[in-house]
């Protein structure tokens, strides 16, 4: 490993509460909020409802808790829950939705993180005395695994009236709309107000360090919340992780577009020496995805080449990796490691 790190592009959850967070996080005023309630927990829960054009908000430990307490909420055991192949609840929440909540995932192979509209229609089943019901569709945006791709306002009115024409709910995984907010130029409430539920996350590119709200009607907050006591995620004095959400929310949502304008120049950057590598198609928000393949690596091998010239990387699959941008990666650093980057890919090329 090198001693000096020129990035750390692993992931926006590397990003640490700013000096303006930590000060919020001291001076909080706070209650229990299990007993009486935590006015800054309920200042944040309002905040991120009107947001999202829902009524009402629950401070969640973490975005895998908002979606585990929508799956709970929204689902009987043994009911079906339509959703993109690659979404995270899917692929990084332990299973969740099935274990606990007793979900069957009935998935669709989408593009760009999309799921087509018309397999969503086709997918949906009513339910029949031996057919598992349809209950609940779940959205992401952005798409993690597809590399921070949006969902824009339109196909979300579509998602939302095949829904609704077959009555099911729709959750949205939220964690990072706010990139996808900024990237479209769109109010959030335009992703988000025609859903049942929405998570979002504030310890993504938001730099807090803790929490998700997970946001819908009253009635159904109220029985997330107790779904949230039932997993023990029920805590006293939050009002303190609740203030560093607050900042997030007031002052770290216009920045992600320092973030996309970085992403954007590393994957031209690597389009530059090698356009194979990177689908600038994909390249909407914060997060690049390289194809690893046509230069003869692994994604593992690369991430490792990478790593040892002070560039940090995941590798995301067996042939790729993904590059994520933050706060705490500047443009000059993102400059840098590009050139580590491109240097590597054309040595391994010309080699
Ligand atoms: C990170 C992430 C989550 C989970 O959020 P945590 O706060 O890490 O639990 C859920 N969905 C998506 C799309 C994510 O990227």
């Amino acid at each position: 490993m090198p001693t000096t790190i020129v990035a750390d592009l692993r992931s926006d959850t590397v990003t640490k509460a700013t000096p303006e967070m930590r000060h919020a996080m001291a001076e909080a005023e706070v209650g229990d909020d299990i007993r009486e309630g935590d006015p800054t927990a309920q200042r944040l829960e309002a905040t991120a409802a009107e947001i999202t054009g829902q009524e009402a908000a629950v401070f969640c430990s973490s975005g895998t808790m908002g979606n585990l307490l929508a799956f709970m909420c929204h689902l009987r055991p043994g009911e079906e829950v339509i959703a993109e192949r690659d979404s995270h609840f899917l692929r990084y929440e332990s299973g969740g939705v099935a274990a606990i909540a007793g979900g069957i995932p009935r998935t669709i192979a989408g593009v760009a993180g999309r799921m087509e509209l018309g397999r969503v229609a086709a997918e949906a089943e009513a339910g029949t005395s031996h057919k598992p019901r349809t209950t609940l569709i779940v959205a992401e945006n952005t798409h993690n695994m597809a590399g921070g791709t949006c969902l824009d306002p339109g196909y979300m009115r579509q998602l939302w009236e095949i829904a609704r024409s077959h009555g099911i709910a729709v959750h949205l995984d939220g964690a990072r709309v706010w990139n996808a907010a900024v990237a479209l130029g769109v109010p959030v409430s335009s992703l988000t107000s025609g859903c049942q539920s929405v998570m979002v996350d504030m310890s993504k590119g938001l730099c807090a360090p803790y929490g998700s709200l997970l946001c819908g009607s009253a009635d159904f907050i109220g029985r997330a919340r107790g779904m949230r006591q039932r997993v023990g995620g029920g805590v006293r004095q939050i009002g303190h992780m609740a203030a560093a959400g607050l900042v997030a929310l007031e002052a770290m949502v216009e920045r992600l577009a320092e973030d996309h304008a970085n992403a954007r120049r590393l994957a031209e950057g690597i389009h530059q020496v090698s356009p194979e590598l990177v689908d600038l198609d994909l390249v909407q928000t914060n997060i690049v995805i390289v194809e690893t393949g046509p230069i003869g690596l692994s994604g593992a091998e690369f991430a490792t080449a990478l790593a040892d010239q002070g560039v940090l990387c995941h590798a995301t699959g067996a042939r790729r990796i993904r590059l994520v941008t933050h706060r705490d990666v500047s443009a000059d650093q993102a400059e840098r490691a590009l050139e580590v980057i491109a240097g590597l890919v054309q040595s391994l090329r010309d080699g």
